[in-house]
Parts: C-alpha cells; structure tokens; sequence
C-alpha cells in the first residue's frame, strides 16, 4: 500500500511533536512519503515559522532590524535539534540563509526556508531521504505544475528502500527560482505527491479530531464528521470551513485517492475520511440527515425588480455582465418570477456597489433597484437531503419556529446543499438550531 502522510505545522511545532510523528510513522511500514509544514505554535503565545518569516522578510525591506524575528526562528530550529540530538548541521543551515539576508532577498526563498529546514530536521531524525521541494516540484511559469516533471523527478528516488521527507509549500520555476503556493500550501503538496504516486490514501494529520460538522466556535462541542464526499467538502470549504487547502482537492479527486483527516494528539481516533462517493459506507453506517452546516457573513445583496422580466430574454445576463466589469465574483442569484436577487461579498463590492446599482437600474430600465446589508448565507451540506422528502420543509420550519428570518433561499440542483441568507445578527443562532434539529444533542 502506498500511503502519504502530510503533517502540519502544529504536528512539528516542537520536539515533542516530533516524536509523535515518528511513533505515527514507525507504526505503519507503508507511510513511506512524508511532507512537513514549517514548524507552528507550541503555545497560543507562539508564534508560526511561516508568519515569522514574512514578517523579516517585511524589515529586510524596509531596512527595519529583523533581529529579533529570526532570533525566534532559529531558536525553534535549534531547540528541538538539540533536544532531539540531531546530526543536521544546523549552524550551515542558519549562515547560508542569513548570507542572503539583504534588502534584496527573495520572499519565497526566505519564507519557504521554514518548510526546509522542518523537512531536514525530520529525514534527520527518521533517518530518511530528504527531497528538496525545489527539485521536484516543477511548476511552470504561469504557476501550473508539471504533473509529468514531477513524477519523473519522483521516480529517480523510488527504490532505494528509505521513506522520503518534502518540504510542503513550494517547488520551483525552470529558471530554479523558488515558487512558493498560497498559504496553508503544504496540503496542496501531500495531494500532488499522493496524485503522481497513484497512492492509496493521503493521510492529512493536524491537530483537531477532523472535519467537525459545524465550527465549535459557534456551536458547543460539534461531533466530528466520519465521512464526506469531495464534492460536499467542496461546498463546505467554499461556504467557510476551513480543515484542509481548498486546491488540495483536486489532485487527490482526480485519480479517486481518499484522504485521511487524522489528529497527530490522538493517531487512534477515526478522524474524517474524504472519498468520492459514500454510498458503500453508508449502507452499512447510516449517516446523520446532514453531513456539516457552515456559512459566511458580511453579504450585500442587490434585489431588482421588473415587472415582465420572466417573459423578456436576457435580462439576467445583462444584469450579470454589469456584475462582472466590477471585476466582482456572484455568490448566488436566488430568483422569482419578475425578480431576482445578486448576492456578492460585502469586502469585494463596498468600494462600487452604488454605482453597480444605478449603472443595472438604468441599462435596465428597472422598476426598482434596493440594496440589503448585513447578510450572511448559511449552507446546510449533505448527499443524503437529496433523498430525502420534505428535508426542506423541517430546515424553514426549524428557523420559523425560532423568530429566524429567512432572507433568501438557494439550492442547486445537485441537492447537496441548501443555503440561507439571514440577518448576521442570526448567524449563530442559525447554525445552532440546524445542528440541534438534524443532529441533536
Ligand atoms: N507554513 C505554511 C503556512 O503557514 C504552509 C503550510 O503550513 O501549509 O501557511
């Protein structure tokens, strides 16, 4: 079995959590592809590797001492090297890269160094081969990955019997200059390498349970979600829930390799597995009604009224290419019969939104144009409301019952979720109540 086990920057903060990802690793002979984030917090006063970094690199700029932020790095590095009685030579490490520490050094270069060192650190203890990033991870100048490049860069250290540590987080452009991802990027690594692999699972280890049904900020201690589609992942992300990178979807879904939502703090537990379809598993564990409620707030939402509209051609794509000069990407367009509704992020849309609005009253010719603020959109997700006669009806009638006022209603027509527009004041409270309909105590 070929498995590929990612772990976060939590899972390697410190020497302790070192020595838990080697129990991990030695428990399972087939965990054999190992990428690392860059170290995380220890504590809450901590501070990430990765946010460090950015940061020197900030007063490298500006010519602002960056003293002592690389002070806190080092001493990260040098802590658990010590503690773990290492043979790295770290001392090269930390001089070659503060050699380049100018005004002029390269962000990716510098932040990425995080995700490097984390990587050699770890081959060190597991006593494994390391691979640098930028050596494997080939990506073009348009910032697409060479899928072919890194397989045959791959195949070059396959065979040689030892498990292999990557850093996460970044690869190279064919000029070698180091091209780092978005950040939370070392889950997009884990799916690339897991892709190229043809691996049977991509075991993501962090530090939570897994994928909670609804966020435990909001609601008290939510159950863990045993399993869940990519595509209802994909909704959940997307509507705010945030557990893995949301492109780290695509390599892994491609080639239908599962991944493994699994908790470094408690290796035992079940964790979220996320596959392609459920169907199998779920005949023999039937699941809750829903699989997960998430949602965002701050939406403004346009809402033009014409009368005859539903018998005029085109009215919703003028209305829509309007839209879309503002170089403003639509949520959800909720429609009646002579009316419709275009629901857009308040951050993207606040510098324009007047001006969108009597541009779409007058080209046109509305009777009228009203804006609504303040909105937030709660997405309930689940493969099995699809089956489901009159889910929709308990969902109203649960927030009815509750004084929630529901602004606007959408569902596509794939069924897996259903999203409500409410006041922001009623967030919380929306999701509390779903959870406590379909879920319960
Ligand atoms: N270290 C990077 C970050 O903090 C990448 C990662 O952890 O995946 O975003």
């Amino acid at each position: 079995m070929i498995k590929v086990a990612k772990f976060g920057g939590s899972s390697v903060a410190d020497a302790t959590q070192f020595a838990k990802v080697r129990n991990i690793i030695q428990a399972d002979h087939d965990r054999r592809f190992i990428v690392v984030s860059a170290c995380g917090k220890s504590h809450d006063e901590d501070h990430k590797v990765t946010d460090l970094l950015y940061l020197c690199h900030a007063h490298l700029k500006y010519g602002v001492s960056y003293e002592s932020l690389m002070k806190m790095v080092e001493e990260k590095y040098r802590m658990i090297h010590q503690q773990l009685q290492l043979r790295l030579d770290i001392d090269k490490e930390f001089s070659s890269i503060r050699k380049l520490m100018d005004k002029n050094i390269d962000l990716d270069y510098l932040v990425s160094r995080g995700e490097y060192l984390c990587a050699k650190m770890m081959a060190d203890y597991l006593d494994a081969e390391f691979i640098d990033a930028k050596d494997l991870l080939a990506f073009d100048y348009d910032g697409s990955l060479n899928y072919a490049k890194v397989k045959a860069k791959l195949n070059e250290h396959l065979g040689k019997g030892k498990r292999l540590v990557i850093p996460g987080f970044y690869g190279s452009f064919p000029n070698d200059k180091i091209h780092l991802m978005s950040r939370g990027g070392s889950d997009v690594t884990g799916a690339i390498i897991a892709n190229v692999l043809d691996a049977d699972i991509y075991e993501n280890f962090t530090d939570v349970p897994g994928i909670m049904i609804a966020d435990p900020r909001i609601v008290k201690d939510p159950k863990v979600i045993k399993r869940i589609t990519y595509n209802e992942l994909r909704e959940m992300s997307y509507m705010g829930a945030n557990v893995l990178h949301e492109e780290a979807i695509f390599p892994v879904k491609s080639k239908h390799i599962p991944i493994h939502i699994l908790n470094t703090n408690d290796p035992k537990a079940n964790g979220t597995l996320i596959v392609e379809n459920c169907d199998e598993l779920d005949k023999n564990d039937d699941p809750y009604p829903i699989t997960g409620i998430t949602g965002r707030q701050n939406f403004s939402v346009i809402n033009i009224v014409k009368s005859h509209s539903s018998n005029e051609v085109g009215v919703l794509a003028k209305a829509l290419s309007i839209v879309s000069k503002y170089n403003v990407s639509v949520e959800s367009v909720p429609s009646g019969i002579d009316s419709f509704s275009i629901v857009m992020d308040t951050s993207k849309v606040e510098h324009c939104i007047y001006e969108m609005m009597v541009e779409l009253k007058n080209e046109l010719a509305l009777d009228s144009v009203s804006l609504s603020e303040n909105i937030s959109m709660v997405a309930v997700v689940g493969r099995k409301m699809k089956d489901a006669k009159g889910f929709s009806g308990k969902l109203f009638a649960q927030l009815g019952s509750n004084d929630i006022n529901i602004r606007l209603i959408s569902q596509t027509a794939d069924e897996i979720n259903i999203i409500v527009g409410v006041m922001n004041k009623d967030f919380a409270k929306t999701i509390n109540c779903i959870y406590e309909k379909f879920i319960g105590a």
